[in-house]
């Protein structure tokens, strides 16, 4: 049988964040560091394939928790400032909830540039800027948003989670 798009994509990313972080034990990224979480340019923009994987991951939290988040999505909904925090980031633990299930912008964030925007994260541009980090290869995002199109549609996660919660029993 062969493996879902999604599930090969994730697989490409995978294999890129591994050689990056591949002895360099000291990278940035890891659980607690939330300052891209806390951040984002504009609300997540999911697939649909992006949007069922992640609802997997919503459906096995506590009803308290999901309360919690359906509070912050339709705060989010009424922001209009930017940049915003996602409604899923724990922020207290800077933990994500739905790691396993995150979608590909978070998978990628960190690890891969774009062609005009250069690299998403300011904490490792700046470790850049100092001259470190000059032998890493990046990961491509213009290739990883190309096959994102590919896989349909995007929708922000706040339409995608208004439309789980408003389903009909
Ligand atoms: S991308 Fe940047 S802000 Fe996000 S976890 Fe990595 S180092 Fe931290
Ligand atoms: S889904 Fe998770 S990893 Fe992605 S921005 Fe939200 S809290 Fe961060």
């Amino acid at each position: 049988m062969h493996d879902a798009p999604l599930t090969r994509l994730h697989r490409e990313i995978d294999a890129r964040v591994a050689s990056i972080r591949e002895n360099r034990p000291d990278w940035l990224c890891g659980k607690g560091c939330d300052h891209c979480c806390r951040r984002l340019a504009e609300i997540p923009q999911l697939t649909v394939a992006e949007w069922a994987l992640l609802k997997e991951g919503l459906s096995s939290l506590a009803a308290d928790h999901l309360r919690e988040i359906s509070r912050r999505m339709a705060a989010l909904g009424r922001q209009s400032s930017r940049p915003v925090v996602c409604p899923l980031l724990d922020e207290s633990s800077g933990a994500c909830p739905v790691y396993a299930q995150r979608p590909v912008a978070c998978r990628t964030y960190g690890f891969y540039a774009q062609r005009d925007l250069g690299l998403y994260c300011h904490d490792i541009e700046s470790r850049v800027a100092a001259g470190a980090l000059a032998d890493v290869v990046w990961g491509n995002h213009d290739a990883i948003d190309r096959q994102l199109t590919s896989l349909g549609a995007s929708r922000p996660l706040t339409d995608w989670f208004a439309d789980w919660e408003n389903r009909p029993d």
